[in-house]
């Protein structure tokens, strides 16, 4: 089932979803699954699976030189996404990416997720990999993400890459897209965001979900901002709680958000990354509730890895 049709027959009520990270290469979908078990308690009508590309390590071959190696970490994005509809009997959303793919290489993967019943895709553009300050598609890959939904809607509407295949079966993906409530990076100014974001939607994008934040103040300013640019899709918020005093840096560093000055000094003020998930539980479950009453459609939780702190936010919620 489509997201959107999700959202509809939930007649206003706040619906409870997640986002999932494949497991590290040579790790057990177990591990996973441990992960995803405690939270179908909440009913999620659909799971976010993010997509991970190569990365280039480099080798000391031990005579001086470093050889420099492309790998992928966290494959298995698809593989999972099938895993969790067989398992569970909830949509999986696939995060697919421009970067690391050409076109053709995107439609094949598309026929894939189409096979294999998949309804909905959140496209992205992917960032920079590490070596690298600014994101550099492939040759004959897309440099935006405003260019992938263009391909999967063409492919909504029975366009493929040849033009001589006839007959064409159309796909019929709801597509999702990402919004930054605190501005993407690389955007000179808001007013330009908010331009590619109506682009994307223009182009066929059916929701958004956001990049986290700890301020709701800056999401319901976000959704005020899109919905006067002519934007009237559904924002949904994403939220993470946060667990390490390593956050402080690490999240803005990472995902370029502010972090509010009260949930600073009470990280600070904690003595161990315990009281921190103590912390952070109680922050997210204040934000979710805030949300939640101001009719937010889904409340969207980033796991990374562990869900106990979001389970506990859940069953306060839901
Ligand atoms: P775009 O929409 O392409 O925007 C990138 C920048 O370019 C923005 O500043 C925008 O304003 C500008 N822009 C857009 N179109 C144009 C244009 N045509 N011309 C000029 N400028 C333009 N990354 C992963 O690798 N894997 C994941 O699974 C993943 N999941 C995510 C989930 C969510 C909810 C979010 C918020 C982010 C996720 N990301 C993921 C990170 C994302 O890939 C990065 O934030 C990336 O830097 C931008 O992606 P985008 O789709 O917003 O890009």
């Amino acid at each position: 089932m489509k997201i959107i049709e999700h959202l509809a027959s939930a007649n206003g009520k706040t619906l409870f979803s997640f986002e999932v990270l494949p497991p590290l290469k040579g790790e057990n979908i177990e591990s996973l699954y441990n992960i995803i078990d405690p939270l179908m308690e909440f009913k999620p009508p659909f799971i976010d699976v993010t997509y991970h590309r190569e990365e280039y390590v480099f080798k000391d071959r031990g005579n001086g030189l470093l050889e420099k190696r492309s790998i992928r970490k966290r494959p298995g994005t698809v593989g999972i996404c099938a895993a969790i509809m067989y398992r569970y009997k909830v949509d999986a959303v696939p995060h697919i990416i421009c970067g690391g793919f050409n076109r053709e290489e995107t439609e094949n993967a598309l026929v894939d997720l189409d096979y294999l019943g998949i309804d909905n895709v959140l496209v992205l553009r992917g960032d920079p990999i590490r070596s690298e300050i600014y994101f550099k598609p492939e040759p004959d890959g897309h440099a935006y993400a405003i260019d992938l939904v263009k391909q999967v809607d063409a492919m909504n509407h029975g366009i493929y890459l040849e033009e001589s295949i006839g007959d064409t079966h159309p796909t019929d993906f709801c597509i999702g897209i990402a919004g930054y409530p605190e501005k993407h990076f690389e955007a000179p100014n808001m007013k330009s965001d908010l331009h590619w974001l109506r682009k994307k939607v223009e182009s066929g994008a059916e929701y958004l979900v956001t990049q986290m934040f700890y301020d709701n103040s800056k999401y319901f300013e976000f959704v005020k901002q899109v919905r006067e640019a002519g934007i009237e899709v559904p924002i949904i918020p994403g939220l993470k709680p946060i667990a390490t005093k390593k956050h402080l840096n690490l999240l803005p560093h990472r995902f370029n958000i502010d972090l509010p000055d009260d949930l600073v000094n009470e990280v600070n003020q904690c003595e161990d990354n315990k009281a921190v998930r103590e912390v952070g539980i109680e922050w997210c479950i204040h934000q979710s509730r805030e949300l939640m009453d101001a009719g937010v459609p889904v409340l969207h939780y980033y796991t990374m890895g562990k869900s106990d702190n979001v389970y506990r936010i859940a069953r306060e919620l839901f």
